[in-house]
């Protein structure tokens, strides 16, 4: 039951196909770990995208004791606040889009929690005036952009690649981490009562054979397809892990995690990527790799029921709690999110976005009123991370 996906038409081509590819993996032993180079020896930040720029949140000393600000690309708002508010301290500040959709979620005087949502600066100007307006004395702003393109597929994406390697979208990151009234977001639910499985769209997905609290996307896909890094990136983690623990059988599962540093500095972004049930590793921590570059192959390995690729991306900055948080792998523990491997299941996101009809991304702001498992780092905004036709579109069902 804690398989990212069920997929049995699938079983017995891919048995058939991991036993042909295991011949072929072991030839090439030679090759493992030689891929990626020293990161010291890269630039390891991405370029920020076109169209954005800076915005910064800060606590001030004196007055309304907040300030919110935004500029060009080439600005420095927090510069600018600190200067002219002495003392002041940084309590968020990142990229926003400055021709697309921004999201704003703003956390004022303790409870009070509003959003908003609107193209360019106009969403961060709404989101400062109403907070003037109601006279909010203590308030903290994360600004998130709708997209932000930085991702390629994470396997070969041209048609005779999906083809070939038969790459499906199976499921997609269950945005409800707890069961929710899917009309709030502007969609009818399929039975009554709240829906446990809310997919991207705000669509009830409990009848979709999905995976409750599922916080990657599952892309089946013959055992050795190519696994290429989605961006350039730093491995933090490439192991086989014990997840018996779990019921999941006595294969270790293999898994590599990425760093994504996009920007530099006080506005910077950072994200992770993480590959999951690998049959082949081709790099180990500590080194770079570039967009596109194989890291290693796919697999059926650790808590999977079916040869499939799960792909999961967190948040390290600007999450609902915090400016910023050390990410770290560690064994895992009970529940779906330990499971993972690492203590940011609350900072996991959906790379296609957020893009119901209406209504706030529960991945965002869900968390606040939660606690245990869930406490740090609360949540965040998801972003459509791909680059314009770099990967598969989910399954329509998803
Ligand atoms: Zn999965």
């Amino acid at each position: 039951m804690k398989t990212c996906q069920h997929l049995s038409p699938y079983s017995w081509l891919a048995l058939m196909l991991a036993l042909t590819m295991s011949c072929i993996g072991s030839s090439d032993e030679a090759e493992l770990y030689d891929e990626g180079e020293e990161v010291s020896e890269l630039t390891q930040a991405l370029s920020v995208p076109a169209n954005m720029a800076p915005w910064c949140s800060l606590r001030t000393l004196s007055g309304s004791r907040w300030a919110f600000s935004w500029g060009s690309a080439s600005s420095d708002p927090c510069a600018s606040g600190l200067t002219s508010s002495p003392g002041a301290v940084i309590r968020s500040a990142g990229l926003y889009s400055t021709n697309a959709t921004n999201k704003v979620l703003v956390q004022c005087d303790g409870a009070v929690i509003r959003t908003f949502t609107a193209s360019g600066s106009a969403a961060l100007r709404q989101a400062h005036d109403d907070a003037v307006a109601r006279g909010f004395v203590d308030c903290r702003f994360v600004v998130a952009p709708g997209a932000l393109p930085i991702f390629d597929a994470p396997f070969p994406n041209d048609a005779a690649s999906r083809a070939r390697y038969h790459v499906l979208h199976a499921t997609g990151v269950d945005q409800a981490r707890t069961p929710l009234d899917v009309r709030e977001f502007g969609q009818t639910p399929v039975a009554t009562g709240n829906a446990a499985l809310v997919d991207h769209l705000g669509r009830d997905q409990r009848n979709s054979g999905g995976v409750d609290n599922h916080d990657g996307h599952d892309w089946p896909m013959d055992t050795g397809t190519p696994i290429l890094a989605v961006a350039d990136g730093e491995v933090i983690a490439s192991r086989a892990r014990n997840v018996t623990s779990f019921g999941c059988g006595a294969d270790a599962q293999q898994e590599i995690y990425l760093l994504h540093k996009v920007g530099s500095g006080t506005y910077r972004e950072w994200f992770v990527t993480y590959y999951a049930h690998l049959s082949r590793r081709d790099t180990i921590a500590g080194r770079m790799v570039r967009r596109g570059q194989r890291i290693g192959l796919s697999g059926d390995t650790g808590c999977s029921s079916g040869p499939h690729l799960h792909f999961g991306t967190t948040r390290l900055t600007n999450t609902t709690g915090a400016y910023r948080y050390d990410f770290a792998v560690t064994s895992g523990a009970a529940g779906m999110q330990g499971q993972h491997g690492d203590n940011a299941f609350a900072g996991r996101i959906d790379p296609y976005g957020w893009a119901a009809p209406q209504g706030v991304d529960p991945l965002a702001h869900r968390f606040l009123n939660l606690t245990d498992d869930y406490a740090t780092p609360i949540g965040a905004w998801s972003i459509n991370l791909w680059r314009s036709l770099s990967a598969t579109p989910p399954n329509p069902n998803w």
